[in-house]
């Protein structure tokens, strides 16, 4: 396959090398780079540019699809999160459908993270060889709509996952939240003090702990496991695996009565073997 794709006269690919003024030409030899991709199978153009994303930056790009009837465009430059947009847009005015264009991250991932030249060179030739090779496979697609459900699911109710159970409630939205144990908390709730303030962590958690039960865009599944999950982004099938608790939950009143006849409660707790209190356990063996 990608044999063919290497013979396929039809692809046709356009890359441009950014210096980012001296961000990147400082530690990688671009013109190097430049010439050695010029070499690849399939690259009609290679070329670089003291800045890629500004607008005469932009405007060789489009004029080289036009130009030199290019189908597939790589950048080796910064960081996607940057400007792969920038440059997705600027395929798309050319003609080019957007997504048959590949970024090579050779700032952060190369020149910013590294001192030596030739080495930096080295690996922003893989790094953008890695691209060419890999937009020839690309195919266009087409942007479509889909509804998403918004629901947040939160996979652990220690302190990290109430605080954001509580603020994507309050930002409007439903939280299933899942916990394993019987009790949400997590190790917060086994410990004395927080650090560094020394604050009593039980007067930090439980208002929290409370808070969470009475949000009705809260549903806690406590004594309970995520058991698969299926779907996609904004349409996630997530099944739930509830233990029993031979309780029933609109009626208990949290007393804690039968805890004390509870045979279960002759074996150690989770904060008992987290703190290392194995004096129970030994009396158990
Ligand atoms: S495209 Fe990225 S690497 Fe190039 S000049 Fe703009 S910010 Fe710098
Ligand atoms: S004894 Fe108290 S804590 Fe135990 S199930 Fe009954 S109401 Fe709930």
């Amino acid at each position: 396959m990608f044999k063919e794709e290497q013979n396929n006269p039809d692809v046709r690919i356009g890359f441009f090398i950014c210096h980012c003024g001296v961000n990147i030409s400082s530690t990688v030899n671009v013109t190097e780079v430049r010439d050695y991709i010029a070499g690849q199978p399939n690259v009609i153009l290679s070329r670089d540019y003291k800045f890629m994303c500004s607008d005469p930056g932009q405007n060789l790009i489009k004029d080289a699809i036009k130009t030199h009837k290019l189908n597939r465009i790589v950048v080796s430059a910064c960081s996607p999160l940057m400007h792969e947009l920038t440059f997705r847009n600027a395929c798309e005015k050319a003609g080019i459908n957007r997504f048959l264009f590949q970024m090579a991250n050779i700032r952060e991932h190369c020149a910013w993270v590294h001192d030596d030249k030739k080495k930096a060179t080295l690996k922003a030739k893989a790094h953008a060889s890695a691209a060419v090779a890999r937009v020839a496979f690309q195919m266009p697609l087409e942007v479509k709509k889909a509804k998403l459900n918004p629901d947040t699911l939160i996979i652990g109710a220690g302190i990290s996952g109430i605080q954001a159970a509580l603020e994507i409630a309050d930002s409007g939205n439903n939280v299933y939240l899942v916990e394993r144990e019987p009790s949400i908390g997590g190790k917060m709730a086994i410990f004395d003090k927080t650090f560094p303030t020394l604050d009593c962590s039980a007067c930090i958690l439980t208002p929290k702990m409370v808070s969470v039960g009475h949000r009705d865009s809260i549903k806690l599944f406590s004594w309970s496991e995520v058991v698969s999950v299926s779907g996609y982004l904004g349409n996630f099938k997530v099944k739930i695996k509830k233990r029993a608790r031979y309780v029933d939950m609109d009626k208990c009143t949290g007393c804690g009565q039968c805890w004390s006849h509870c045979p279960a409660s002759k074996f150690p707790s989770r904060r008992q073997i987290i703190m290392g209190e194995n004096k129970i356990i030994n009396e158990i063996k």
